[in-house]
């Protein structure tokens, strides 16, 4: 008679306390495997979030939410995938130069006050002040 274990591990969602089920996997090819599944996984604080409930934080501000991300980015925030507490809110933006790759990161209005022109379907194709400057010297 043989034996077989089968390991079965569930990732839990810390919001809703769905499930998901990984099978046979070590923690970390469990968090891999939620991962793939659009789960968001906090390695730092051990906590889980199903793909409905993404907590996001502002890497600029206290703004903090939760939610589907593609909700979240209807919103106005700016996600990043891979490290959720990196995101930005809907106040704070990320712009890079396109000329300079200079970039910066605040409210729309203090980088348009600065001088930063802004290209709003790519952002990281704006221009920093000085290529505005340096643009209307050459015209
Ligand atoms: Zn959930
Ligand atoms: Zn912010
Ligand atoms: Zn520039």
């Amino acid at each position: 008679m043989s034996y077989q274990e089968f390991r079965e591990l569930y990732v839990i969602c810390d919001e809703c306390h769905t499930s998901l089920l990984v099978c046979d996997a070590t923690d970390e090819d469990a968090d891999n495997e939620a991962a793939d599944h659009g789960w968001q996984c906090d390695e730092l604080q051990g906590r889980h979030y199903c793909p409905l409930h993404w907590h996001v934080e502002c890497h600029d501000c206290e703004a903090a939410d939760s939610g589907a991300p593609d909700e979240l980015e209807a919103a106005g925030w700016h996600i990043d995938r891979d490290y959720p507490d990196d995101s930005l809110c809907p106040n704070h933006h990320h712009l890079s130069c396109r000329e300079c790759r200079k970039w910066d990161v605040g409210p729309l209005h203090r980088l348009e006050y600065e001088g930063w022109q802004l290209n709003s379907t790519d952002p990281n194709d704006s221009l920093c002040p000085e290529c505005v400057k340096a643009k209307e010297e050459t015209k």
